[in-house]
C-alpha cells in the first residue's frame, strides 16, 4: 500500500505528532513512504525526515506558507497527492490535522478515519478504532471502498521511531497562486512557552479542588518535579484561574500521555473524554466516590494539600537516587 504523510511544522520545527504518523505509515507500508511538508525555510527539517521513514519529501517552501493557511497547506497536499498517487494519506490528529483532513477529504469526496488509536491494513484497507461517546465506547472504522483512504492518528499513541536511513529525496512543489479566503495574520504564543499538554508525555492537572489560583504553586511543584506539562479542568479555566491552553477534555485538548496525575479533579465525563486514554492515571481526591477513581490506575483518597507535596518530595528523592 502506498502512503503519503502530511507533515506539520511550527517555525521550522517538525511536530512530534507528525513523526509518529510518519513512523506509523512506515510500519504499515513496510518501508519508506512519501511525505509532504509545507512551510517557509523547511529544507533543513525536510532532510531529517529520512530517519523516521520518509523516502521522498515533497516540499512547498514559500513565504506565504510561513503561517498556516488551510487553502495553502491543503493545496500542497493536493499537489503531492497528484504526483505520488497514494492509496492512503496519514496525518496527526492535531488542531492542524483536524483542519486539513476534512477539507482534503471533501475535495476527494471520501471520508476520514479521524483520531484513530490503532491502525492496520487488512486486504488493502485501512482499519482502525477510535474512541466515541466521550471515550465510553470504541468504534471499529474502515474506509469502505474509497480509492483514497485518509486517517488522522491521535498524538502520543503511536511511537515516533528514528531509525538509520538514507537522506530522503527532496521534490519541490510548484504551487500556483494560493489566494486564501481566510488568512492567519499573526500567531501569538504565550510568553511562558510552556510545554504543550497535547504533546507531553507526563501531565499533572489541577481542578477545583485546588480552591483558588493562589494554590497553583502546589500543583506546579509536582509538575516541575516530574518534568511534566500543566493540565487543568474546565471548571478552573472557566473560573479564570488559568489559561484555556491548559484545559484537558471534550472542549479542551485531547491527551494520551504515559502518566496523567489528576489533583482535585472529580472526573466528569467531559474531562475523561480528554484524558481517559492515558496509559497510567493517578488520581488524588478526597472523595472516595469521585468518578475519576473509576478510570484511575492508582488512586489516593486524601487532601491534595497534604498528599501532593509528599508525592513531589518522593519523586525528587527517587530522581536523586
Ligand atoms: C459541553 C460541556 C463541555 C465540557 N468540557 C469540559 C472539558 O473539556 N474539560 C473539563 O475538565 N470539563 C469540561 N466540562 C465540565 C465538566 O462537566 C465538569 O464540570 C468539570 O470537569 C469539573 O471540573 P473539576 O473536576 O475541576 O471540578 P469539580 O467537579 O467541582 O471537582 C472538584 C473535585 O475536587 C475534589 N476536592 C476538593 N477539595 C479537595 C482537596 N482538598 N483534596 C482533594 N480533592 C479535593 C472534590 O472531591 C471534587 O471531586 C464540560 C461540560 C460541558 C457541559
Amino acid at each position: 500500500m502506498k502512503f503519503l504523510v502530511f507533515i506539520e511544522q511550527r517555525e521550522g520545527k517538525i511536530r512530534k505528532a507528525s513523526l509518529e504518523a510518519l513512523s506509523l505509515a512506515r510500519k504499515l507500508a513496510g518501508g519508506p513512504v512519501a511525505t509532504v511538508l509545507p512551510g517557509k525555510a523547511v529544507m533543513a527539517p525536510a532532510k531529517d525526515l529520512g530517519k523516521y521513514g520518509a523516502g521522498v519529501v515533497y516540499v512547498a517552501d514559500r513565504d506565504d506558507l510561513a503561517l498556516y493557511s488551510n487553502k495553502g497547506y491543503v493545496g500542497a497536499l493536493d499537489l503531492a497527492t497528484e504526483k505520488e498517487n497514494p492509496d492512503a494519506v496519514l496525518m496527526a490528529a492535531t488542531a492542524m490535522g483536524k483542519d486539513v483532513a476534512p477539507r482534503f477529504a471533501a475535495r476527494h469526496d471520501v471520508s476520514v478515519l479521524a483520531d484513530v488509536m490503532d491502525l492496520r491494513v487488512e486486504m488493502d484497507r485501512l482499519v482502525g478504532w477510535r474512541p466515541v461517546y466521550s471515550g465510553k465506547a470504541r468504534a471499529e472504522v474502515d474506509c469502505g471502498v474509497a480509492k483514497l483512504q485518509i486517517a488522522t492518528a491521535r498524538p502520543n499513541v503511536f511511537p515516533g521511531e528514528a531509525r538509520e536511513a538514507a537522506e530522503p529525496r527532496i521534490e519541490t512543489l510548484d504551487l500556483a497562486e494560493i489566494a486564501p479566503r481566510a488568512k492567519v495574520l499573526r500567531v501569538e504564543t504565550s510568553e511562558s512557552r510552556e510545554l504543550d499538554v497535547a504533546e507531553a508525555d507526563v501531565i499533572v492537572s489541577g481542578g477545583r479542588g485546588i480552591k483558588g489560583p493562589e494554590n497553583w504553586p502546589l500543583i506546579r511543584d509536582l509538575q516541575q518535579a516530574l518534568g511534566a506539562a500543566l493540565g487543568a479542568s474546565r471548571a478552573v479555566v472557566d473560573a479564570g484561574w488559568i489559561d484555556h491552553q491548559h484545559q484537558v477534555g471534550q472542549t479542551g485538548k485531547v491527551v494520551s500521555p504515559t502518566l496523567y496525575v489528576a489533583c482535585g479533579i472529580s472526573g466528569a465525563i467531559q474531562h475523561l473524554a480528554g484524558m481517559g486514554t492515558s496509559k497510567v492515571i493517578v488520581a488524588i481526591n478526597k472523595d472516595p466516590d469521585a468518578p475519576i477513581f473509576k478510570v484511575a490506575t492508582y488512586g489516593i483518597v486524601g487532601d491534595i494539600f497534604q498528599i501532593v507535596p509528599e508525592v513531589a518530595k518522593a519523586v525528587r528523592a527517587a530522581k536523586a537516587e
